[in-house]
């Protein structure tokens, strides 16, 4: 422990957000980083306690707590405070391929089980890493390495978000040839065509991959497995293949009225934005504009909160979220003690933008939709009605209807697992919540050599999560190959 009393010492300092209104007028990442002293003062605050809840990583009350990579954040937060970027590095990339990323958009796991979490003034591990990695790129610390010497085996990964790029970003350190093939046309899976620009900037991606091209991997785009590219072929080039392919099928909502224009999925809504940005700077208007348009977006999550923001930027003149849930609690309740993570009210940054732009939370609780209204085809207005859950069945509430208008109606409503026609074409086996099977730990399906990791596996989750499973395949994928592996 660098400092012997340092949370006593020092208070929580988050890094600073541009202003909303001023942040609305682009697509612009917009966090303030701290100085290099102020950054040093709240590495300080982690007293590398007896327990580090943070770099658990465990399920408790059903949901993960601490950090899914067991990132060693009290050694890192240690080397901050002494002014040891370089060990703070090594330390940090021993068990995260890609703090770039995670340094952005995690939810930040760790700091919900840190002991001072307990207080609400954990330390901040989440912008300790992106710190980390940031400093390291601008001093030059970040370069190709590829391996020395090389297996001769082969492995084709199958989708490049998170998960497949950390399984082949670890392969291709241990010596094997590793082939990506993405059917998008750029590379990142969520994280480039999902997370909206404003979160993570698309550059951080690019910058990411075009070392991991030096230092070996060949990366293939616009290469739809199980139709443009077959399947057979793959099975017959390569010693081992892993599907990351996500879990991106939409849950759809079905009432009356659903085909009316205007209706979109979220996904496809935050794709077509990112695309016509990175492509023209808007300029093709091949993307969905919500200028002057009233918007109803379907679900109350992070991925509403991502369309939101997206809706704001372009000049929309009403936004609502309609929740099913009720409203969460501001504090922890009784049932979900430290160090769980907090099922609490969260106030994310486009709620927090549509508070300053229309005076009020955009969120609607235990509300849901009953009709879509159309005119001529076209979407015109929602019917809504309130719901609660009555012995554990949603339930809707008489008389309760309301009618919004509405021009844009965007789905957020969760997924439901992964798309069918790729575990079809290696005849994959899924399991009822419609992700891969695999024998558990070993990420092996039922077809030999044949791998699944990240939300293919899993079901739609996190970033953190899926950088977790493509890191755990990868080790198996290894020891298949070898016989033996010495991964972490
Ligand atoms: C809008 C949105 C915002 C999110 N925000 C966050 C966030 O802020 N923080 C966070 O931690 N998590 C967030 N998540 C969740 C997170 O993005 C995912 O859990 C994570 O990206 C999953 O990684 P993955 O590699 O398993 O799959 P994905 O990222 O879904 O990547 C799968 C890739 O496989 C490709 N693919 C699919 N089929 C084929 C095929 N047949 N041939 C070739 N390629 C194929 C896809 O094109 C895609 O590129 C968000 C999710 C969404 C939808
Ligand atoms: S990856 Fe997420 S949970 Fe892990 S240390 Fe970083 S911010 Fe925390």
């Amino acid at each position: 422990m660098g400092k012997i009393t340092g949370f006593m010492e020092y208070e929580r300092n988050e890094k600073k957000r541009v202003a909303p209104l001023l942040r609305i007028k682009n697509f612009d990442e917009f966090y303030v980083p701290l100085t290099d002293s102020e950054r040093k003062e709240q590495a300080a605050r982690c007293m590398n306690c007896g327990v580090p809840f943070c770099q658990s990583g465990m399920v408790l009350g059903g949901m993960m707590t601490g950090c899914p990579l067991n990132n060693l954040i009290p050694e890192w937060n240690d080397a901050i405070y002494n002014d040891n970027l370089e060990n703070a590095l090594s330390r940090l990339l021993k068990t995260n391929n890609f703090p770039e990323f995670t340094g952005r958009v995690c939810p930040a796991l760790c700091e919900a089980a840190c002991v001072n979490g307990r207080d609400g003034k954990s330390v901040t591990c989440h912008d300790n890493e992106l710190y980390i990695i940031e400093t390291a790129y601008k001093n030059g610390l970040i370069k190709p390495n590829p391996p020395k010497v090389r297996s001769g085996k082969k492995v084709a990964v199958i989708g490049s978000g998170p998960s497949g790029l950390a399984a082949c970003d670890c392969l291709n350190k241990r010596g094997h040839l590793v082939t990506v093939f993405e059917k998008n046309d750029r590379i990142g899976g969520l994280l480039m065509y999902g997370i909206p620009n404003m979160k993570l900037d698309k550059s951080v991606i690019e910058r990411k991959i075009a070392i991991m091209r030096e230092e070996g991997i060949e990366f293939k785009v616009n290469a739809d497995v199980g139709n443009t590219v077959d399947a057979k072929e793959i099975l017959n080039e390569f010693d081992a293949v892993i599907l990351c392919c996500g879990a991106n099928e939409a849950r759809d909502i079905k009432v009356s009225g659903r085909e009316s224009e205007g209706v979109y999925f979220a996904v496809d809504f935050l794709t077509a934005n990112t695309k016509s940005l990175l492509n023209s700077g808007f300029a093709d208007k091949k993307y969905v504009d919500t200028k002057d348009k009233n918007v109803v977006i379907v679900g109350g999550g992070d991925t509403g909160n991502d369309c939101l923001g997206t809706c704001i930027r372009h000049g929309a003149k009403s936004v609502i979220q309609l929740e099913m849930m009720p409203k969460p609690p501001e504090k922890r309740t009784e049932n979900n003690a430290w160090p769980e993570f907090p099922r609490i009210l969260k106030t994310d940054y486009g709620q927090e933008e549509a508070i300053a732009v229309f005076g009020r939370d955009p969120r609607i609780y235990q509300t849901t939709v009953k009709e879509i209204i159309s005119e001529k085809g076209k979407l015109k207005a929602i019917k809504t009605v309130k719901v609660e859950f009555i012995d554990g069945k949603l339930t809707e509430i008489e008389n309760s209807e309301r009618v919004i208008d509405a021009d844009i109606m965007i789905i957020a409503a969760g997924f439901v697992g992964t798309k069918k026609y790729l575990p079809e074409a290696f005849g994959v086996e899924l399991t009822q919540r419609n992700v891969v099977k695999t024998d558990e730990n070993k990420f092996v399906t039922n077809v030999p050599k044949v791998f699944a990791a990240g939300d293919m596996h899993i079901g739609q989750s996190l970033v953190v999560r899926a950088i977790a499973e493509g890191r755990k395949c990868a080790k198996e994928v290894d020891r298949f190959l070898m016989g033996y592996t010495n991964m972490i």
